[in-house]
């Protein structure tokens, strides 16, 4: 995606195309940037919808992040809101105690958590950018590279017309975890991939009259043998289990089996959609290369617990396009820009990452590895983790967005503001 100042001749007739999307972080960012008044130009490769089984829950913190960029009611009507997430030992089928969304009343105006697949979600954010930034989406064009100078970026992009070069004040590459705009910059993403896949399964089928299960809409079955969680969404119910090394990809009838032994004998069921997938723990060493941003899961592969890895990036989104917007208007210097990688990178690594991480112990039940779940607190950890942010700025050294503990804290330096009563008026304040 580019942020144009002008426009090159060739780019200038481009028209309308009703199947535009793109990459959810890519989308969001571009709505934070008309937001603040930048003109954007948002390449997608593909030249179709994509149906690909992905992302299913959206976190507070995003919603908050969606209604300063004013998406977040086109979302949610998209939606299913979950006010509890349901925490329930598998192999006794014993519920412990559910975290409640609604503790986050006196933080923030979206106390609860949606359900949305990535296909539905990406849509509506197209939709939503062709509004406010109409012709902004171009499909079917594929960047493919770039120049730099010391004022602008000229992006050369193939396009369904051929080649074209569009030159633009940066260049944000959200092109995903296979990123070649990272690899053509040469830089290497650390960390670590599971010897586990990741398997999700969409089903068909009534658990809420024809057959009630009572399960809550977003749930974690934990064990140590084969945890599960299970998702409602708006048209389906979704199951996520590990895959181990060597075990081979369960066909549809396979499938069926499997989720009749876990929900029972049910009428009507039917495999809508599968997944099978990799699972990284990798951020990218460098998220900046002069006029070029790395964001969402082209600068981290986080592990899709707890609905860390969309959710992440869009925490880039949410702190790039302001630091753009204050350059571009003159009200910074480009060191501004600096603070993007200084606050995101451990936001990633320390933040999400810990979650996550946590997240995939407590699933398997290795609780002497989960710190921050201890003593029954782990409501408290996940429900302050949906809103996602914490920078150290102190520079103590904690970019935990766990605060542990019953009691509300005090808010320091470099936490996220509770959503506080300057909301209540009829334009946002300055908290978001
Ligand atoms: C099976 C699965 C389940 C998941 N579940 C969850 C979940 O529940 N919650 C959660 O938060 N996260 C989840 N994730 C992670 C989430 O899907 C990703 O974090 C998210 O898609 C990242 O968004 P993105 O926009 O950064 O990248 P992407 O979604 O990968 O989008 C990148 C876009 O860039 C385009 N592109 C690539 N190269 C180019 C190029 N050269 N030119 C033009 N366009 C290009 C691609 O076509 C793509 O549309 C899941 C991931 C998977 C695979």
């Amino acid at each position: 995606m580019t942020v144009p100042t002008r426009r090159s001749e060739s780019d200038a007739s481009e028209s309308g195309d009703r199947r535009r999307r793109g990459g959810p972080v890519g989308l969001i960012t571009a709505l934070g940037l008309v937001h603040y008044g930048i003109e954007v130009a948002v390449f997608e490769e593909d030249d179709q919808l994509s149906l690909d089984t992905k992302a299913g829950t959206v976190l507070t913190r995003t919603v908050e992040v969606l209604d300063r960029y004013g998406a977040a009611q086109d979302v949610l009507a998209a939606s299913l809101r979950i006010d509890e997430i349901g925490d329930i030992d598998r192999a006794t089928g014993t519920a412990r105690a559910s975290v409640y969304t609604g503790a986050l009343a006196g933080d923030t105006r979206f106390p609860f958590v949606i359900n949305i697949p990535q296909h539905h979600l990406e849509p509506v954010l197209r939709d939503r950018l062709e509004q406010v930034a109409p012709g902004s989406v171009h499909m079917g064009h594929r960047v493919t590279g770039f120049s730099q100078s010391a004022d602008h970026i000229d992006v050369t992009v193939e396009s369904p017309e051929g080649a074209k070069t569009v030159r633009g004040s940066y260049l944000l590459a959200c092109d995903g975890g296979r990123s070649q705009l990272r690899e053509a910059l040469g830089i290497a993403v650390e960390g670590h991939t599971l010897a586990q896949r990741y398997m999700l399964v969409d089903l068909e089928v009534d658990l809420d009259e024809a057959n009630p299960r009572d399960y809550p809409y977003l749930a974690y079955f934990g064990d140590p043998r084969e945890w599960m969680i299970l998702v409602r969404q708006p048209h389906c119910w979704r199951f996520l289990y590990p895959l181990e090394p060597g075990q081979p990809e369960p066909d549809r009838a396979e499938l069926t089996a499997k989720a009749q032994r876990f929900i029972g004998d049910v009428d009507g069921l039917r495999v809508l959609g599968t997944n099978v997938y990799p699972v990284h723990q990798r951020v990218a060493n460098r998220w900046r290369d002069g006029r070029i941003f790395l964001m969402g899961d082209a600068a981290h592969l986080i592990t899709p617990m707890w609905a860390l890895g969309l959710n992440t990036g869009v925490l880039d989104a949410s702190n790039l396009p302001w630091r753009l917007a204050w350059v571009l208007r003159g009200w910074a210097d480009q060191r501004l820009l600096d603070g993007y990688e200084r606050e995101q990178s451990p936001v990633a690594i320390r933040g999400s990452g810990e979650m996550a991480e946590a997240a995939r112990a407590y699933m398997d039940r290795r609780s002497s590895e989960v710190s921050a779940m201890a003593g029954g607190r782990w409501g408290v950890a996940v429900t302050r983790s949906l809103l996602g942010v914490r920078l150290d700025v102190d520079g103590r050294g904690d970019w935990s967005m766990i605060a542990s503990g019953d009691a509300p804290q005090p808010v320091g330096t470099g936490d996220r503001l509770p959503d506080v009563p300057v909301f209540r008026s009829a334009r946002p304040g300055l908290a978001a």
